[in-house]
Formats: structure tokens, C-alpha cells, sequence
């Protein structure tokens, strides 16, 4: 049936089918056929299988096939089991556990004594992970899947037969399930109407959509957590790659290495390697006839924030593009359309790395098909090919990185175990070893390069394998500039460029240039999940400002029912300093408490109820949260962030505002960054630069004018807004309340002049830089005179004298000078005193402004506090 509707289709649209043949299968003709199990051959136009479709196809490879095994690994965000296709020898299969323990001795093991190489050298096998369509909107490699499997599992090739004694073919068919079937299902949902390939109105993710290839450091969401597992602790593959989807108008495939910049961490010898997969996929497309291969362009591998971090830990990790269909509907491309962008290709045509340049014409989802087909081939091909070489490669990088650890500075990183934010010390100490990375605690006190270490502070030996990784995301990060030509250009950033863990939580930490092997005798390996918090606190509990986790133990309090106040003075107790705002929960659940401790990571003093404390009760505020139907990730990352702290919203979209009853549901309304244009009208573009919307007319709305005016009316009656980046252009210019007869205009007392300061050579892609705090003001509780913000230029704010029923005060300002802390900026002396975070009121009510995300891919946590402190009730002057 829906292959014969495939045909009417293609027959409607005047279009040639195209179907790909897959290999006949002789050797074991119980394995079922992909286009019996689907009803159409995967990669037909118009055609798409969901997630479930695809794990049962599978799952019935697993049954018939002795080469294939299906294995659990993890659960999706929406709690979708994801899996790994092992896919190899029979042999091979059936002796999984023991290949694993070799690849992890190789990995792992410094001290391999040679002949003990030499012989995991020969009874190893290359694993080879490679992680399909993330990227739920980049359908072609989980489309791909089943031809893969089934290709390989039947194929009576002698070739193949040896590749797959060599190598263990490792494929997450899909990395993001939830995204995949909101994709397919929107797609079937237009499909064959006049707004077939109509982009999903939400993210494609619980959370955090396109930015699920942005987590690798954070490793926040459970997908990414899944799979970084399998090269961090599980399985230690050698070889990766990532498979995406790019633009329709460029190269039709992307292969490595990358374009510049590079991660300067990285072993020379591993870029060498990606080169030569690389090299090899372009050969074996181009011989296959697959015309339009390119490699050391479009992309960097600087930051090591999405799937290929995993080359920081010696994996030979890659990525690869196909140019795009509209999800399965074909796209015909003429000639004159065929671009160059982005680095590395000035010119769409025959150059060095791009020597066979696609001629045009119609491009469809087969195409794609066929190209991660032959791709993934070539790098089973390759890895068979010189698998002793990866094998010995991979163990002598783990050598050389212990190596590189004992003989050059940086030797170790310490954090200290007193920092003021205990939860995110905890956290940091446990993301740290998800990572694969050996911890340390130090087990009494020790002066090392003259700063006084404490006994239980945590020590990071750089003498071990994921060494690369380790300093990457413990140093401030100082961006390799790179020209085009001398003199020239500079190679800008893909990315961010800004990561260091320590910084960007707002913890101390030492960097020791110097190497003293006594003080290696002091250490202690920590093992399982650290965990200092003690059991049996009691009621009534101070839990401190200083602590992100303080916060999320009052929100969840609070919702149990609990009463809460904040401290209005600092008081003492246990010998501890407890700073104003720090929260005092009371009650008599001294269970519901201690589960709270668990939660929230940090350890409460015992309170001592006394008339001459002065606290205020807090409840929590009504908060809308507002989302656009674009994809709009900074509103995801935020709702991920307030359910990790427990913090309970609702969501609102523009286009709901002109009926929303804001005083009588809300308290607060938070604008993450978006446009203007889009919270306004719902496209992209403006009156001046025109864009057509890729959404159905009905996501295509925005507030209005009608709805902007409730907006600004909720907040002169009291009402409180909460904005960040760009949102906060919806509050510049002239604004207009009408009450009864009377029109009202007025412009707030603050302007953005980022567009200026960009003209004026501001580039700032994204980095840390300090931001000075007013002290002693309920906005900036528990937080230090000085922090870092992650800052991308998006706003500039200026403030003015206000006029009439307007007030503004500055909250925090970049300093005069040395703003830049860690990452890339240009021109920041446009930085230099300029307001970030400042505070507006308009009538009786206020809005808190920011320059920058305080919660940027919930990867900023030193700037939390500065969110969570706006929600609660108004500052004063
Ligand atoms: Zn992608």
C-alpha cells in the first residue's frame, strides 16, 4: 500500500522514483527482507519508518542473525530505550565481553608491557561506533540503518566476510528517538499538502533540539549521557563517527578532517587518522559514482562540545554531512544554485579537496542513502584494512598521553574540597569522572608549589589516558587564531569558545606547573559515586545562599508544602557563616528534609528559631515561560533547567499573550533569548530583510502589537518580566499602553547598541568574561563582587535617565578593562564599564534585563543565582 502511494506520488509531482535494489540475501534467506518488514524500500521518496518500525526490524535481525546483536543502552530523554547494533562476525559476536576487556587494556592500560600489546594486537578487533541522525530533522542515516545491517549481515562478498572477522561494527541507529518520530510524524502530517516539509513547531528533543550536539561537556541530557557512556567507560571504541545533515545547496558530503582551528590538545598522530578515513571515504565514493565529496572544510574540531568529543579521549573521532533533501521529498538543484560556504571552499568548483564537484539536478533521500551506505563501508574497510595499526595506535596514545602527563606542565588540577557552592562542586566532581577520568583525593594536607592544599581537596593527574580531555576543560580556553591567508583574515569559530568546567561553575581551582612524586604517594584513587552528604539532618535547616543546590532544596520545599523564608542578616551556625537570602526551611519532616539534602547536593546547618533573626517568608512566583514554535532551544534549555531544580512554570506562546489574564495567572514572565521579529510576528525576517517562514501559517504567529500592550500593562500594574540576549529588543524603542482614552508612550530607560558595537569590530562568539556585581542587593545574594558571565555579543546594553513613572539601576557591569576570561572576543574595550544585568521599573512593576544567558545550555552556573534570586519578590532600591 505505501509503496504504491510513493509512485502516485511521484507521478503527481512529475517526479522519477527512485528506489535503491538492496543486495540479495543467499547465504541466510530466513533473514527478513527491510522492504517486507517497512513495505517500502528504505531511502523511496516520501517514504520514512518511525523509531519503534526501526528497532523491530532490528529486532528481528537479532533473532535470525548469529551476526548481529541488539543491546539495551539507555534510556531517551521521553524514556525510549535506546540501543547498539553490534554487527560483526559470528565469532566475534559471541566473544563481545572479551574484545571489550582488550579494547579497554589498550585504552587504558600505560603499562602494557609489549608483548602483551603485541598479542591484544592480534586477538583485538577494531570497534567501530558510529551515532545516526541525532539531529532528528537529518532523517537519511537512521534511514540508511536497516540497508546497513541487512547489507552486512547477508552479503556473500569474501571481502566483507574479512572486513567483519576484523572489525565490530558498533550503530546506535538512532540518537535521539523522541526527535525522530516528532519529525516523521509532522512530515507525514503535510506530506501531499501544499505545505509538505514544513519544519516540526517545537524542538525535535524533550529539551534542547538541535543543541543535543552541544552537550558533550555538560553531558546533561539522558541521550547524551547514553552515549557518551559507551566510549567514556563502556566499550572504548577506536573509531567513531557521528553522521548529520547539512544545507541542500553545497557539497553533497562532508568527510574529514576538518578545516582549521583544531583543538591544540589533540595528538598530532589522531588528526593524521581522521585524515586518512577521510581520504579513504572520498576514494570510495568518488569509485562508487558518487560525485561531490569534499573534506577540510565547512567545520572546525576546536570545541569539543558535541559527539566527536570523544577525540579528546584518543578516539579516532569524525563527523560527516550529507546535503539535505526536504526531509523524504526531493529537491531539484540547478547548476547556477550549486554554492561554495562557509571555510575552505572559495568556489564551488574542482579543487584539491573537493576534486569531482556535483553537477545539479535532482537530489532525493536514496541519494543520501546511498551515500551513508558506501560511507560506513569504506570506514569498515579501512579500519579492516589497518587494523593492527589502530589497534597499536590506540594503546600507544595512552602511553603517550601518561607520558606527556609526567614530563610537561600543567602535572595536576586540584579543587579544592571547601568551595562556597558545595552542590556544584559535587556535581562537578561526578561529571568529571562520567568522563572516564581518574579522581583523586588527597589524604592530608600538603604544600605543593607553595599553595597550602587541604587534606580531601581532589586532585586530576594529568598522567593519564583522557589527558587531552582533562586539561581541555580545566584550563581556560585561549582561542588558536588562525588566518586564511598571512595578514589575512582570521579563521573564526564554529562554536562557542569557552568551556572550562571550574570557571563556568563559579569554583576554585589550581593549575600545578610543578611535579613532586611524593605528593603522588599522598593521593587516593576515588571510586563509585561521591557522595559526602551525611544522613540524619534535622528541622528547622539553613541551607546556604552561596549553594546553586540551596535554591532547588527551597523550590522543592516549598512545593512540599513546607514553610520558607530567606534570611534578611548573616548568622552563624555550626560555625558556619550563613550569608543574607540563605533559606531556612522549617517543619517537622525530618525524612521529606533529608531526601531534599540528597537532591539539592548540599549539606544544611541546624537552625535555631530566635526572635532576634529577621527572615521573610517566600513562596514561589506564578512563572510563565515563554516558548515560539522555531525551534527555539534557549527556551528548552531552560525548561530542562528549572525541572533539574524542581521549579514548576508553564509554558506561553506569543501567540497566546492577547488572551492571557497575566495578573490573574503570573507572576513572572520570562522571555529566553529569541528575536524580536519571531515573538513579535512569528518570522524570521523584518520589514526591511523579508524571510519566508518554513513553518505551517499556523505556527507562523506571534504577539502583536495587541499582545505586547497586555505584556506592558502586566508590568505597570505590578507584574514582573524576566529577559535575556535578544528577547530584551522587545523592550527598546517606543512602547504604547492605551488606558480608557489615554495613549501612553514611552521608552524605557535602557538601549542596545550591540548592532553598533558589532559595525565597531565587537566579536565575542561566545566566551567568559568578569562581570563586577553591586553587593548587598537581593538580585545578587550568595554571589561574589566579581563573576564570570558567558557572554556572545547578542546585547549591549545602555542605560538613561528615566522620565515619569521609570526607574533603572545597574546590577552588574563588565570592568574597565581585562574583561575577557577565558575563550575569544575582539574589540572588548567595547565592552569596557558597560551595564549586563540591570533592573528597570515601569510603574509597579519591573523588569530584570540581561545582557547575557545566566543559563547558557545549563552549562553557566556560576550565573544561576542571578536567575533564581530575580524570581523572587522585588528588590528595593
Ligand atoms: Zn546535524
Amino acid at each position: 500500500m505505501k509503496k504504491t502511494f510513493s509512485v502516485i506520488i511521484s507521478i503527481l509531482l512529475c517526479l522519477p522514483i527512485s528506489i535503491i535494489i538492496p543486495e540479495k540475501a543467499t547465504a541466510q534467506s530466513s533473514i527478513p527482507d527491510p522492504a517486507d518488514h517497512f513495505g517500502f524500500v528504505p531511502g523511496s521518496d516520501y517514504m520514512l519508518f518511525n523509531y519503534e518500525q526501526m528497532i523491530g526490524y532490528l529486532m528481528k535481525l537479532d533473532k535470525a542473525s548469529p551476526m548481529l546483536k541488539l543491546v539495551e543502552n539507555g534510556q531517551s530523554p521521553m524514556g525510549k530505550r535506546m540501543y547498539i547494533a553490534f554487527i560483526s562476525s559470528e565469532k566475534n559476536i559471541n566473544n563481545l565481553e572479551k574484545l571489550g576487556e582488550i579494547n579497554k587494556e589498550l585504552a587504558l592500560n600505560p603499562d602494557l608491557p609489549e608483548k602483551k600489546q603485541a598479542e591484544y594486537i592480534k586477538d583485538g578487533k577494531v570497534f567501530f561506533l558510529a551515532t545516526l541522525s541525532m539531529h532528528s530533522s537529518e532523517v537519511a542515516p537512521s534511514q540508511a540503518a536497516p540497508l546497513i545491517a541487512h547489507k552486512l549481515i547477508t552479503s556473500d562478498d569474501p571481502l566483507i566476510k574479512k572486513y567483519l572477522d576484523d572489525v565490530v561494527y558498533m550503530m546506535v541507529p538512532n540518537h535521539n528517538p523522541d526527535g525522530m518520530n516528532m519529525v516523521i510524524e509532522n512530515y507525514n502530517k503535510y506530506k501531499g499538502t501544499q505545505y509538505e516539509g514544513a519544519s516540526l513547531p517545537r524542538v525535535y528533543h524533550k529539551y534542547v533540539g538541535h543543541d543535543n550536539n552541544r552537550d558533550y561537556v555538560s553531558l546533561t541530557q539522558e541521550d547524551t549521557k547514553g552515549v557518551a557512556r559507551i566510549y567514556n567507560l563502556d566499550w572504548f571504541p577506536q573509531v567513531m563517527i557521528d553522521k548529520h545533515q547539512m544545507g541542500s545547496t553545497g557539497i553533497r558530503y562532508y568527510v574529514p578532517p576538518t578545516h582549521d582551528p583544531i583543538a591544540e590538545n589533540i595528538d598530532a598522530e589522531l588528526w593524521a587518522w581522521t585524515g586518512v578515513f577521510g581520504t579513504n571515504m572520498l576514494r570510495d565514493l568518488t569509485n562508487a559514482g558518487l560525485p561531490g565529496v569534499g573534506q577540510k572544510m565547512l567545520f572546525d574540531d576546536y570545541w569539543p562540545g558535541s559527539t566527536e568529543t570523544c577525540i579528546w579521549k584518543n578516539v579516532i573521532g569524525m563527523l560527516s554531512e550529507a546535503a539535505s533533501v526536504r526531509d523524504a521529498s526531493p529537491v531539484y538543484i540547478e547548476p547556477n544554485e550549486l554554492q561554495a560556504g562557509g571555510k575552505g571552499l572559495s568556489e564551488y568548483e574542482i579543487s584539491i579537496n573537493f576534486p569531482l564537484p556535483w553537477p545539479g539536478g535532482w537530489w532525493r533521500l536514496g541519494d543520501i542513502v546511498k551515500l551513508e551506505i558506501e560511507s560506513t563501508f569504506s570506514i569498515i574497510k579501512t579500519s579492516s584494512l589497518l587494523k593492527n595499526e589502530i589497534l597499536k595506535f590506540r594503546n600507544d596514545l595512552c602511553k603517550r598521553e601518561v607520558m606527556k602527563g609526567k614530563s610537561q606542565p600543567p602535572y595536576y588540577y586540584v579543587l579544592p574540597s571547601d568551595q562556597s557552592d558545595q552542590s556544584e562542586l559535587i556535581a562537578l566532581v561526578r561529571l568529571i569522572m562520567e568522563h572516564g577520568i581518574n579522581t583523586f583525593r588527597l589524604n592530608e594536607d600538603y604544600t605543593l608549589n607553595g599553595i597550602n592544599l587541604k587534606e580531601g581537596d581532589f586532585i586530576f593527574p594529568l598522567a593519564q589516558p583522557f589527558r587531552a580531555f582533562l586539561k581541555e576543560v580545566m584550563e581556560k580556553q585561549n582561542y588558536p587564531v588562525r588566518h586564511y591567508t598571512p595578514g589575512g583574515e582570521v579563521i573564526r569559530p564554529y562554536d562557542i569558545t569557552s568551556w572550562s568546567l571550574p570557571l563556568h561553575r563559579g569554583l576554585k581551582s589550581h593549575e600545578i606547573k610543578i611535579r613532586d612524586e611524593s605528593f603522588e604517594k599522598k593521593l587516593k584513587l576515588l571510586t563509585g559515586l561521591y557522595n559526602p552528604l551525611k544522613e540524619g539532618y534535622k528541622l528547622p535547616a539553613v541551607f546556604p545562599v552561596t549553594s546553586n543546590g540551596s535554591f532547588k532544596a527551597a523550590f522543592m520545599a516549598i512545593q512540599n508544602g513546607m514553610d520558607v523564608s530567606r534570611l534578611n542578616q548573616e548568622i552563624k551556625a555550626d560555625g558556619k557563616v550563613y550569608g543574607k537570602g540563605s533559606f531556612v526551611i522549617h517543619g517537622s519532616n525530618n525524612d521529606l528534609l533529608n531526601s531534599i539534602v540528597k537532591e539539592s547536593l548540599t549539606e544544611p546547618g541546624s537552625f535555631r528559631e530566635s526572635e532576634k533573626v529577621s527572615l521573610t517568608s517566600v513562596k514561589l512566583p506564578r512563572i510563565a515561560l515563554v516558548e515560539t514554535y522555531f525551534s527555539d532551544m534557549d527556551a528548552g534549555w531552560t525548561r530542562y533547567l528549572f525541572d533539574f531544580y524542581k521549579l514548576p512554570f508553564t509554558i506561553l506562546h506569543p501567540d497566546e499573550f492577547e488572551k492571557t489574564d497575566f495578573p490573574g495567572n503570573y507572576d513572572v514572565v520570562i522571555f529566553p533569548s529569541t528575536s524580536k521579529a519571531l515573538l513579535m510576528n512569528g518570522k524570521s525576517g523584518t520589514e526591511a530583510s523579508p524571510s519566508m517562514s518554513n513553518y505551517h501559517p499556523d505556527y507562523q504567529k506571534g504577539m502583536g502589537k495587541k499582545g505586547l500592550e497586555k505584556l506592558l500593562l502586566f508590568i505597570s500594574e505590578g507584574g514582573k518580566v524576566i529577559s535575556w540576549g535578544q528577547s530584551t529588543d522587545l523592550f527598546t524603542g517606543m512602547l504604547e499602553i492605551t488606558r480608557g482614552e489615554t495613549k501612553e508612550e514611552f521608552i524605557l530607560p535602557f538601549t542596545n547598541t550591540a548592532d553598533q558595537a558589532r559595525k565597531e569590530g565587537l566579536n565575542i562568539p561566545g566566551s567568559l568574561v568578569r562581570l563586577q556585581l553591586k553587593q548587598d542587593n537581593p538580585l545578587t545574594w550568595g554571589m561574589p563582587a566579581e563573576t564570570n558571565i558567558f557572554y556572545r555579543g547578542n546585547s549591549l546594553f545602555n542605560t538613561s535617565i528615566p522620565r515619569f513613572d521609570m526607574d533603572r539601576r545597574v546590577i552588574g557591569a563588565f570592568p574597565d578593562k581585562e574583561i575577557l576570561v577565558s575563550g575569544y572576543c575582539e574589540k572588548e574595550e567595547k565592552l569596557s564599564e558597560k551595564p549586563a544585568m540591570i533592573r528597570i521599573k515601569k510603574g509597579k512593576g519591573e523588569l530584570i534585563l540581561y545582557s547575557f544567558n545566566p543559563q547558557f545550555r545549563a552549562s553557566t552556573q556560576a550565573t544561576y543565582k542571578l536567575l533564581f534570586n530575580a524570581l523572587f519578590s522585588s528588590s528595593p532600591e
